[in-house]
């Protein structure tokens, strides 16, 4: 089942929830919503399952719009944060609740459904257990399995595993990805945790105050950034603001290329607070300003280019690298450094880092 989403927009009052958003979710894709708290992610959610009507713009399943259709006659299925599993009902109860609007598909019993989606979400044999009785991350396999019982074309999960620790998310999500890709069922995650995002979605929207400011693969997005706000969201870069002061002119490549002789990227000299950093790749005029971002592993203790002189402000040590906050003139920024266990990192003391001219990355 394909999505659409047609210039929606969502207004409380005169709050502004969603500004014309417009999406497209393929057929059997798992397209993910991320963005901070109160970027409209729910309100999103909500108005495809039908719980809310668009204040404008046209939500449409394969091309039919949804207008006017219940959530009911909607054919989605709605896995929520709080797992909202009834507690007086029996975990089997519970998986056939989904089924109470129709028949169980397949043209099997009810109870043969209910077996059949317990056993997809690895809880075969627990019809007769309370919810109660059950971890919070079986909780959430229960409300999947339901949401899941009639079939749905599509598949809305809201922040489903923000109640779980992180371990239990990581397995959760990959569980929830296979059994996905498995149903080959049309699915809207949604999530304000970048990493996640990343890590189990075809596609990511990336919202900011009710609008999209991004959509594409996750390789992408990260790679990738359009606006200053993603890449502070998506790769936690360092944005740095500067103005264009010199222009490099392109080089030819050295004659006896297999294809054809190509121009080198053009680049520029960039001037950051008083500083010059040369960056690759870019085509900007003098006198132009100019928005970058670096990653936190791309800022390198050893590298002769673009160096900056910081103070450590804090580590965080994470097993295989570590974390700093670096202070350098008005910027704090975020470095990663591998771990190799000999040296030691200080808060207070000097750092030089350099990053190589084409690991900057222009953003509107
Ligand atoms: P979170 O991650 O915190 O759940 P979200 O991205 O899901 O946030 P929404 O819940 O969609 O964000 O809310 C978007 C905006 O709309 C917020 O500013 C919120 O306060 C506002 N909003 C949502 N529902 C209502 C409502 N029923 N009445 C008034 N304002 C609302």
């Amino acid at each position: 089942m394909k999505l659409e989403l047609d210039g929606v927009s969502k207004r409380y009052g005169t709050a502004t929830a969603l500004d014309s958003v417009s999406l497209t979710v393929d057929d059997g894709e798992f397209f993910t919503l991320v963005g901070p708290s109160g970027c409209g992610k729910t309100t999103t959610l909500r108005c495809i399952a039908g719980f809310e009507s668009p204040t404008a713009g046209t939500v449409r399943f394969d091309g039919e719009s949804m207008d006017g259709v219940p959530p009911e006659a909607r054919g989605v299925g709605v896995v929520f944060q709080n797992y909202a599993l009834f507690p007086h009902m029996s975990v089997g109860e519970n998986v056939a609740y989904g089924l109470r609007f129709v028949d169980p598909p397949g043209g099997v019993t009810r109870d043969e459904r209910v077996a059949e989606l317990l056993e997809l979400v690895d809880l075969a044999g627990f019809e007769d257990r309370d919810p109660d009785s059950l971890s919070g991350g079986q909780q959430q396999r229960v409300a999947l399995a339901r949401a899941l019982a009639p079939g749905p074309d599509i598949l809305l999960l809201d922040e489903p595993m923000s109640a779980l620790d992180a371990r239990l998310r990581e397995r959760l999500r990959q569980q929830v990805k296979r059994i996905q890709s498995e149903l080959g069922v049309t699915t809207v995650y949604v999530t304000h945790d970048q990493s996640e995002a990343l890590a189990v979605s075809d596609r990511v929207a990336v919202l900011n105050r009710g609008r999209v400011e991004q959509v594409g693969e996750p390789r992408d997005v990260y790679h990738r950034p359009h606006t200053e706000f993603v890449a502070e969201f998506v790769g936690e870069n360092n944005v740095f603001h500067g103005v264009v002061r010199r222009s490099l002119t392109g080089q030819r490549a050295s004659p006896g290329d297999v294809v054809e002789s190509r121009l080198d990227p053009e680049g520029v000299v960039v001037e950051v607070d008083g500083h010059s950093f040369t960056l690759e790749g870019v085509d900007k005029s003098v006198g132009e300003s100019l928005t970058f971002c670096v990653r936190p592993e791309n800022l390198r203790t050893g590298t002769e280019t673009n160096q900056i002189r910081g103070t450590i402000t804090g580590t965080e040590f994470q097993g295989a690298t570590t974390r700093l906050g670096l202070d350098w003139e008005k910027t704090e920024l975020t470095v990663v450094v591998a771990d190799d266990g000999d040296t030691t990192y200080e808060v207070g003391q000097e750092l030089v880092v350099g990053f190589d001219p084409d690991a900057a990355h222009v953003v509107e």
